[in-house]
């Protein structure tokens, strides 16, 4: 709006001036814009405003065509109010169109309701309260009615000064009013508002004009529906824009003291919602001639920009959160990675690598100062491993898919070759977006020469089984041999045997007849016989006995072996043996002067047995102690042992002794511990080996415990019932 630029008048030189001088600068002024009426009224105005006192004044001029009166100027009021500020002139008796025709200042009343009989009480920008109306004419004073009126509000004002500007408007008005442009003026005033309201209206912040004291003297449409509601608005609207003006007072006030043209924040209300809106307020004092000092203030609503800059804060908090959680998880699948021990290779989608362990960067990296074989050994591993890769790259593999394959790389250090087996799989984000490839190299070294360990060791395994397989073929074929050698003996064994028992059959008989006529001839059945004869004949008696013990034992050995020998199982008493054993030999015991003591078992243990061959075992067992014991003495014990179903016959003596290298041999056939051709002792070395054989006949056993000087102890233990 022009007017509002209309800084004509320097309040500098102000106080400098004379009034004189003041008064000439308004001429100045109207000379220089004497064809715009309104300027030169608001220059008025401002000037009564500054050197006059006059701080609220309104001036109209009657627009003849309209036939109503209209504002053009005021000061210390809005000018929406003056400019939109029309009265009609059709009503005589109105006191404003009144005063147009009044000769001087009239001073009028408004008053609320009807204040005057049929009248409308004028109401004026000035607002409520008395103001003086003076009428402005031009110097003819020829007119009836003013051309204009000058408002003002009564008070200490300098009367000289006012009815001065009256007079100087008045002819101003007139003068231009002659021209007959009043109207037109007026008509580009409004033309000029409109503009400058579409102007403002068109941005779409909102923009004030306020005076000092914060009262609105110009709003865009933006900023009214903010600031200002009607009285018809709702009540909570009104509440927001009251609550919004004061927000707006106090930010204002305090934009004035602290630092006016620097921007601030403002939380107002939305009144049509009440949602809260922050605006940035930019704030600049303007001064206008008219006006005086005004503040234009431009909101800008940056509700939307805090709200993005707080998502915008909140995203970067939760960026750094998962930032940081990531960089765990990196750290973490560091560790991990770090801890194998097989070279592990991250690479990103485009096979460039982005992560590796220690074991993967012996292959893949080396030193600045590395010899050269060892740099070609690296870019060699990298080429192998590049193409490996890019063959899952390219390749068809979906996520999850493993792609394995041999690779040859090479120890940079010592250029030994390592065949590796690589392991690649994909990782994929959630939304199927490949991000990594993770490789595993595995040497096969290891895993080759197990291979090749266990080719060996199935070669030698083969090997050995068919030797195994040779040597089973050749122990069936001995033992086939053996099988049959075995039968070839046994049938030896038993045509010996038989030839053995019908032998010593054959022998038995013509020996008996050979003791039955020497015991004949030795009983005197021929006659008395010479001593010398009798001798002889008792030594062919008693070599003729001998040759029969031994036929005998021969017949017993062999009648076992050809299983011949007949069992006579009976319950007797093993006590009830002991005498008649020593009965059999009591000539023996009487010759040897040994003392032989039977010790019985207290409960007369009752076998089921064969008492002949039990007697012939004990029978044998107490002829030996007596052979071999030469002091001493022999002692024959029966025991019995119900816990182990058993009963045993010992017979111990002091004699000899067997040494331990005999205690086995002894029980074989014709062995005897001294078997040479100038032994000692006589006999067979038959006894113990019938004994054994009968006593396992029995079930039973002989057990031996000797010691060479010391004497010996025989026992034989048989069940205490033999089962045929
Ligand atoms: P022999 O008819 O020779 O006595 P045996 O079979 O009865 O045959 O005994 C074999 C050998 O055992 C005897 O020659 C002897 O050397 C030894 N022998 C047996 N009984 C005794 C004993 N009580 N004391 C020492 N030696 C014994």
């Amino acid at each position: 709006m022009s007017s509002l630029q209309a800084r004509g008048l320097s309040r500098a030189t102000v106080s400098i001036v004379s009034p004189a001088a003041r008064r000439l600068e308004l001429l100045e002024y109207f000379l220089v814009h004497s064809e715009d009426l309104a300027r030169c009224a608001q220059a008025s105005l401002e000037w009564l405003a500054r050197y006059a006192g006059v701080r609220r004044s309104v001036c109209l001029a009657v627009d003849g065509e309209g036939g109503v009166l209209v504002g053009i100027a005021g000061v210390g009021v809005t000018i929406e109010d003056v400019e939109l500020f029309t009265w009609p002139l059709s009503d005589a008796r109105d006191p404003l169109v009144a005063a147009l025709s009044a000769a001087a200042a009239v001073t009028l009343r408004p008053s609320r309701g009807n204040g005057q009989v049929g009248r409308a009480t004028p109401s004026t920008p000035l607002g409520a309260g008395p103001f003086t109306v003076i009428p402005l004419r031009g110097p003819r004073e020829t007119e009836d009615t003013a051309l204009g009126l000058l408002l003002l509000r009564p008070g200490a004002a300098h009367a000289d000064d006012v009815s001065w500007v009256a007079s100087v408007l008045g002819q101003t008005m007139e003068r231009i009013r002659g021209r007959g442009s009043v109207a037109e003026d007026l008509r580009r005033l409004r033309r000029e508002r409109a503009l400058f309201f579409t102007i403002i209206n068109a941005v779409t912040d909102p923009i004030l004009l306020t005076d000092t004291e914060g009262r609105l003297i110009v709003a865009n449409a933006r900023a009214e529906k903010l600031f200002a509601a009607s009285e018809e608005e709702s009540e909570g609207r009104r509440r927001a824009v009251e609550l919004n003006n004061m927000l707006f007072s106090a930010a204002l006030s305090r934009a004035v003291v602290e630092a006016p043209s620097e921007a601030r924040e403002l939380l107002l209300v939305d009144p049509s919602d009440g949602s809260d809106l922050l605006f940035e307020v930019l704030s600049s004092t303007v001064e206008d001639p008219r006006e005086g000092t005004g503040i234009v203030s431009v909101l800008r609503n940056i509700t939307d920009l805090r709200r993005a800059t707080e998502q915008i804060e909140e995203n970067y908090q939760r960026l750094r959160v998962l930032e940081a959680a990531a960089r765990a998880e990196r750290d973490r699948l560091n560790l991990i990675i770090d801890s194998v021990a097989d070279p592990i290779i991250v690479t990103d989608p485009e096979g460039e690598t982005v992560m590796m362990n220690a074991p993967a960067e012996e292959l893949f990296t080396v030193g600045t100062v590395a010899p050269e074989a060892a740099e070609r050994s690296v870019q060699a591993n990298d080429a192998h491993f590049s193409s490996f890769i890019s063959g899952l790259l390219l390749g068809e593999t979906g996520p999850g898919e493993i792609r394995r394959g041999e690779i040859g790389l090479t120890n940079p250090n010592t250029s030994e070759a390592i065949p590796v087996e690589a392991i690649a799989g994909k990782v994929m984000t959630d939304a199927g977006e490949l991000t990594a490839v993770v490789t595993i190299l595995h040497d096969r070294r290891e895993a080759l020469e197990r291979a090749r360990l266990y080719e060996q060791l199935k070669l030698a395994s083969d090997e050995l089984q068919m030797r195994v397989q040779a040597a089973t073929a050749e122990l069936a074929t001995q033992n086939e041999l053996l099988r049959r050698q075995a039968i070839e003996l046994e049938q030896a064994s038993r045509l010996k045997s038989q030839f053995l028992a019908n032998m010593s059959h054959e022998f038995r008989t013509p020996l008996n007849a050979i003791l039955g006529y020497t015991h004949m001839l030795l009983q005197g059945v021929a006659g008395e016989l010479l001593p010398s004869v009798k001798r002889q004949l008792q030594r062919i008696d008693s070599n003729g006995r001998h040759l029969l013990t031994i036929i005998n034992e021969i017949l017993d050995i062999t009648r076992i072996e050809a299983g011949k020998m007949p069992m006579q199982l009976s319950h007797f008493d093993l006590n009830d043996l002991v005498p008649e054993v020593m009965a059999e030999l009591d000539p023996v015991i009487a010759r040897s002067k040994l003392a032989v003591t039977p010790r019985l078992a207290p409960e007369a243990p009752v076998v089921y047995s064969d008492r002949q061959k039990v007697k012939q075992i004990v029978v044998n067992l107490l002829s030996n102690a007596l052979k071999f014991t030469h002091q001493g003495e022999i002692e024959i014990s029966v025991r019995s042992d119900p816990a182990a179903r058993a009963a045993s016959i010992e017979v111990s003596d002091t004699g000899i002794g067997i040494a331990p290298e005999h205690h086995e041999r002894i029980f074989e056939d014709f062995r005897q511990v001294d078997d040479s051709p100038t032994r000692q002792y006589g006999g067979t070395g038959l006894g113990l080996a019938i004994c054994r054989r009968l006593a396992t006949s029995l079930g039973g056993r002989i057990t031996l415990h000797s010691a060479v000087g010391r004497g010996s102890t025989f026992t034989l233990t048989i069940p205490l019932e033999t089962t045929p």
